[in-house]
């Protein structure tokens, strides 16, 4: 049957992120998935080399978060956050708390990156404020970071097109670090780049600036994925980490991306081996079977806030559906199969794998960059004079006809595969990816 005659009316639903008017005249839709694969309207199965939006990292449709869902569904549909608890919002906080680094085992329930974000640069402020430092009030991002799209996270975040139509009214005391991308230094590194630690060090010159009494957060992706996978240079992240100790400024890992597996261990900061304060993360956190999100706070954070006060509310701050029983349930389902499966070690333990193969790509036409980490890639495309995207678009389109999903940035295509992922299939996309390279001008 064509799938065209049963699309329903698409009129009504303003996409996110999506080019409205293009996707609606030649529409791709996904009517069914099942661990590695998207069931599309016309019947076919596409690989998904994306894990989703780099979120279903146990692989789709697991029985074991559908059914936790499912049960609490007709057990506790709601229940208040304010003022009212339910036994599995204290269970998946500590199950979050389990798998953060030492110390950072005070959670925050959100539903999404961007709360997490915004729920992350309120903390540092609070923090600040409730230890007599209510100056400390300016936060620095970084140029091409993503941290989602709530006024905190685009203001922080370094992302043009992301800015631009709300330039007017980003927070005010804002400031940006350099980005870290250089192909001249760092084409075709295979893991940490070598070139750029010197870059964290522009830290300096804006604490110069500014005055470090003034400045209360830095915030940054561990590794940033949205903008098209960024490596940060060996040594930068202990650079920056140094610096904002020294200045008494918190340092904030946003690990939206980066949480529950995606480089091999659970979070971006045991991977690289630096513990920033606060800690960010969604996505992962539920295999996205349902939204969630959650900050993580060093315990000293949460008691000068929760302590500096006498009594009554201490944080101005939450979401009706804050640890909603069935976010709760699904995060509890989901830290379970990440555990008992072992999925962050076989993350590891495929990663060079994938590596050789990402970097398979290497010399075919187009690519002007192969990078990698865990299980990301990142392939950079020489772009088309004055059409910035379009090759990369076309090949996205060119892949999912084949049956395989990509994800794109510009002209960089990002390859993040759940982390069950088969040799074979990780063969299979980076195969698909350069026939498609071959058949694109
Ligand atoms: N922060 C990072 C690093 C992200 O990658 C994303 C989403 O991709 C976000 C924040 C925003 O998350 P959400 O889309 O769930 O709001």
């Amino acid at each position: 049957m064509n799938a065209r005659t049963k699309l329903p009316d698409l009129s009504h639903l303003w996409m996110p992120f999506t080019a409205n008017k293009q996707f609606k005249a030649d529409p791709r839709m996904l009517t069914g998935a099942k661990g590695m694969y998207y069931t599309s309207a016309d019947g076919r199965r596409i690989l998904d080399g994306t894990a989703g939006l780099w979120c279903v990292n146990a692989g789709h449709c697991r029985d074991e978060i559908a059914q936790a869902i499912a049960h609490q569904a007709a057990t506790l549909d709601y229940a208040p956050g304010f003022q009212l608890g339910h036994p599995d919002a204290f269970e998946a906080a500590s199950a979050v708390a389990s798998f953060m680094p030492e110390g950072m085992d005070r959670i925050f329930f959100t539903n999404s990156g961007s709360e997490s974000v915004d729920t992350a640069l309120k903390i540092a402020l609070a923090y600040h404020r409730a230890r007599g430092e209510g100056q400390r009030t300016r936060l620095i991002g970084r140029e091409r970071g993503y941290h989602g799209v709530g006024f905190g996270g685009i203001s922080v975040g370094g992302i043009g097109p992301n800015r631009k139509a709300f330039s007017g009214a980003l927070l005010p005391a804002i400031d940006h670090l350099p980005h870290t991308h250089d192909l001249e230094h760092n084409a075709f590194s295979r893991g940490q780049p070598a070139w750029g630690a010197h870059l964290a060090d522009e830290l300096e010159r804006i604490v110069a600036l500014h005055d470090p009494s003034t400045i209360a957060a830095v915030i940054v992706e561990p590794m940033a994925g949205s903008t098209g996978v960024l490596i940060p240079p060996k040594g930068y992240l202990e650079r920056l980490r140094e610096i904002t100790s020294r200045h008494g400024i918190l340092l904030i890992f946003d690990e939206v991306i980066t949480a529950y597996g995606r480089l091999g261990a659970a979070t971006a900061s045991d991977f690289f081996g630096v513990k920033p304060d606060l800690l960010t993360m969604a996505k992962g956190i539920s295999n996205a079977a349902i939204p969630a999100g959650a900050v993580a706070a060093r315990r000293e954070i949460h008691d000068a806030i929760v302590n500096g006060v006498q009594g009554g509310i201490e944080f101005f701050h939450g979401y009706t559906y804050s640890a909603h029983p069935m976010a709760a349930a699904a995060v509890l389902a989901t830290l379970n199969l990440y555990r008992r499966d072992r999925l962050f070690d076989r993350a590891r333990e495929l990663s060079p794998a994938f590596e050789q193969a990402a970097h398979s790509l290497q010399g075919a036409p187009h690519v002007i960059d192969v990078r990698n980490l865990g299980l990301v890639a990142g392939i950079e495309l020489q772009s088309r004079d004055g059409a910035v995207g379009a090759r990369a678009a076309e090949i996205f389109q060119k892949c999912f006809d084949r049956g395989l999903l990509v994800r794109y940035t510009g002209d960089i295509l990002a390859i993040s595969p759940p982390l069950i992922v088969e040799a074979g299939q990780i063969k299979e996309m980076f195969d698909t990816i350069g026939a498609v390279l071959k058949d694109v001008r």
